[in-house]
């Protein structure tokens, strides 16, 4: 199955399942309890929706109009397209690991969700950031099945919007956790567990 309609299938499967765990984990967190900012951060909110918005849209021409997309296209081996699909298999995993384990604490960057506990289970135990790692694999995941400049681009201006907000966001957990955010950190890596003690 070398063709591309094949590699729009399997696209659609994992944008699917990607789509039904954000809106399962998103809705129970939401109902578990209100958000709160402490800056205003409406601006980084419009932008993260925005370019989310945006690669969603790609990923969806790309599986519904693809020749839409055709002057995108970059000529990929088919090994590198199946290696995609193994890393999109990676993705899903993953995301819906990190959104259970994170459970209702879920909540759009430099939020937080009103009586947020520390996670320190599932990923958390050894990653303090697996969900923009998962986010990254995604982007990369997402180029290489769909072979297309734009959709690969979409999803990796989404990590790169995020990535700045990492620093602000953990010195928002340490406010609130204290002493206990600092040991966690010194246990674990950002977004990839620590080799050595
Ligand atoms: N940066 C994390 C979480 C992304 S969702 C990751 O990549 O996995 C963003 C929300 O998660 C923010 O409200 C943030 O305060 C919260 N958060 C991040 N790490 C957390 C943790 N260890 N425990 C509880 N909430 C956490």
């Amino acid at each position: 199955m070398n063709n591309e309609r094949g590699f729009r299938i399997l696209l659609t499967f994992a944008s699917g399942l990607l789509t039904l765990t954000r809106i399962y984990y998103g809705k129970q967190a939401v109902q578990a309890g209100r958000t709160e900012r402490t800056r205003p951060i409406l601006v980084s909110n419009i932008l993260l929706d925005l370019v989310g918005g945006v690669a969603a849209l790609m990923t969806v021409l790309y599986i519904l109009r693809p020749r839409w997309l055709a002057w995108a296209r970059v000529s990929l081996p088919p090994v590198l397209r199946w290696v995609g699909v193994g890393l999109a298999a990676l993705t899903v995993g993953l995301f819906l690991w990190v959104h259970q384990s994170l459970g209702r604490n879920w909540a759009m960057p430099l939020e937080q969700r009103a009586g947020q506990g520390l996670v320190t289970h599932g990923p958390y135990r050894w990653v303090r950031h697996p969900m923009y790692t998962t986010l990254t694999l995604w982007a990369i995941a997402f180029f290489l099945l769909s072979a297309n400049a734009l959709v690969g681009l979409a999803w990796l201006g989404l990590m790169v919007l995020v990535l700045p907000l990492v620093g602000r966001e953990e010195a928002e957990l340490g406010a609130r956790f204290g002493e206990a955010y600092r040991i966690y950190q010194q246990q674990t890596g950002r977004f990839l567990p620590r080799w050595r003690d």
